[in-house]
C-alpha cells in the first residue's frame, strides 16, 4: 500500500531520541524548551508552548483567549473536527464560515458578510480559528483587517502549514493573529509521534498557556495568593490539564525540524510532477496563492464530472493499493454537529468541494517510482470513470 502521507524518520532522528532516553529527563525537561526555542526561532516569533497534541494546543489557545459560555467561535467547515471542538470544550457555541471554491480555505467574502450580520445582531464571535488547509495560507492580511474592525481574536490552525510562507513571513509569526498552532502527528509535516505547539507574541497568553498545560499549578511566589510555605509549596490557581509533551517527543521534533526545509523542497518537487502529469485530465489541480508558499501537506484533486465519479476513482485506487483519502467531511455534517442544529445545505461550497475531493499520496519518502505508479493509476482511473 502506498499511503497518502507518512512520516520520515532517519538515523539522526533515532540518535536524538536515544540520547534523551539515556539522560535524566523523560517527561517535560530541557529538550522541550530546546524544541520550543527552535520552532519559535524557525518561524520568527518569541513565545512557544509545546504540548501533547495540536488538539490540546487549540484548547489552551481558546482558554487563554478567555473563550467561555455565551461566546461564539467560528471556523471553516473544511477541517479536522479538532478546529471546532476546542470551542465546545470551553462551553462556547461553534459556527462555520463557508469556504472559497479556489483556495478551499475559509472565504473572506463569506466571513465579511457573516460578520456584518452578526454585528447587527450583537452576536460577534470572540474567536475565529482559521485553517491553512493542505498547507496553503489563508489571506491573513484580510483576516487581520476584519479582526481590527470587529475586535475578535484569531487562532491560526497551522496543523498543515509549518514552513509555509505568506507575504515572505513564515506562518506562525503571528503578524495577523493571536496564537498559531502546529501539529506533529505522524502524517503532518514533521512529527513527534503525538504532539503540538502554540506560538504567540503575547506574554499574557504565553503565561496562561504554560499554567494551563500543567494543571493550573504555579511554583512562582509572585503568582501565589498565599505565602510560600516552604520549598515543597505550590498553588493551583486555575483549572488546567496535563497536556505536557515528553522530552522524548521533543528530541524527535527538534531533529525533524532540522530536516523540515528538505521535506518542503521534496514535497514541492512532487507537486510539480503531479501538476504536470494531470494537466490534461478532467480534474481540478490545487491552486497556489502567488503571495504565499504552501507547505504542501496534502495534494487534493477535484474529480470533475458526474456525481460520485470521485467515489468510483477512490475505489479503483484503493483496490490498486494506493491509500487515497478524502479531506474533509465538512465538520457541520458530522452527527455530533447535526445534533447541535446544523444541516446539509448550510455551507454549500464546502459540501460541493467534499463530493469531488480526493487526496492522493504526497510525502517526502515517496520514491519517484512510487509516484509514477500513482500518476499512471490516477490517469487510468479518472479516464475510465469519465468514459462511463
Ligand atoms: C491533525 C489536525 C489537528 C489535530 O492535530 P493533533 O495533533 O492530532 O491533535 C487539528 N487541526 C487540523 C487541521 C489537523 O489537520
Amino acid at each position: 500500500m502506498i499511503p497518502y502521507g507518512r512520516q520520515s524518520v532517519d538515523a539522526s532522528d533515532i540518535d536524538a531520541v536515544v540520547e534523551i532516553l539515556q539522560s535524566d529527563f523523560l517527561t517535560q525537561g530541557p529538550a522541550v524548551e530546546r524544541f520550543e526555542r527552535a520552532v519559535a526561532d524557525y518561524v520568527g516569533v518569541r513565545l512557544a508552548v509545546a504540548v501533547n497534541s495540536a488538539t490540546s494546543a487549540l484548547h489552551l489557545a481558546c482558554r487563554a483567549l478567555g473563550l467561555g459560555k455565551g461566546d461564539f467561535l467560528w471556523t471553516s467547515p473544511n477541517t479536522f473536527v479538532a478546529s471546532a471542538n476546542c470551542g465546545l470544550y470551553c462551553g462556547a457555541s461553534v459556527d462555520f464560515v463557508d469556504i472559497d471554491p479556489k483556495t478551499y480555505n475559509l472565504s473572506i467574502a463569506a466571513l465579511e458578510e457573516k460578520l456584518e450580520v452578526a454585528s447587527r445582531l450583537g452576536r460577534l464571535p470572540k474567536v475565529i480559528v482559521v485553517v491553512h488547509f493542505a498547507g496553503q495560507p489563508c489571506d491573513m492580511e484580510e483576516i487581520g483587517r476584519l479582526r481590527r474592525k470587529y475586535g475578535f481574536s484569531v487562532i491560526e490552525d497551522a496543523s498543515h502549514a509549518i514552513g509555509a510562507k505568506y507575504k515572505d513571513k513564515k506562518i506562525g509569526d503571528c503578524s495577523w493573529s493571536d496564537i498559531t498552532v502546529f501539529s506533529f502527528h505522524p502524517v503532518k509535516l514533521i512529527t513527534t509521534g503525538e504532539g503540538g505547539m502554540a506560538l504567540t507574541r503575547r506574554e499574557d497568553l504565553h503565561q496562561k498557556m504554560l499554567l494551563l498545560r500543567t494543571h493550573g499549578i504555579t511554583r512562582d511566589p509572585t503568582k501565589m495568593t498565599g505565602t510560600k510555605e516552604g520549598e515543597w509549596y505550590y498553588e493551583q490557581i486555575d483549572l488546567g490539564y496535563n497536556y505536557r509533551m515528553t522530552d522524548i517527543q521533543a528530541a524527535l521534533g527538534w531533529s525533524q525540524l532540522r530536516r523540515l526545509d528538505g521535506f518542503l523542497a521534496r514535497r514541492r518537487e512532487q507537486v510539480k510532477r503531479y501538476n504536470e502529469a494531470f494537466n490534461a485530465l478532467p480534474v481540478t489541480r490545487p491552486w497556489e496563492d502567488p503571495r504565499a508558499n504552501s507547505a504542501w501537506h496534502l495534494y487534493v484533486l477535484l474529480v470533475e464530472g458526474a456525481t460520485d465519479i470521485r467515489g468510483h476513482v477512490f475505489a479503483v485506487l484503493r483496490e490498486r493499493k494506493i491509500d487515497v483519502n478524502v479531506h474533509y467531511i465538512p465538520v457541520h455534517l458530522q452527527p455530533y454537529y447535526r445534533a447541535l442544529g446544523f444541516h446539509r445545505g448550510d455551507f454549500p461550497v464546502a459540501e460541493r468541494y467534499y463530493e469531488k475531493a480526493l487526496t492522493i499520496p504526497l510525502y517526502p519518502a515517496m520514491t519517484e517510482e512510487q509516484q509514477d505508479y500513482v500518476i499512471k493509476t490516477v490517469r487510468e482511473a479518472v479516464s475510465a470513470a469519465a468514459a462511463t
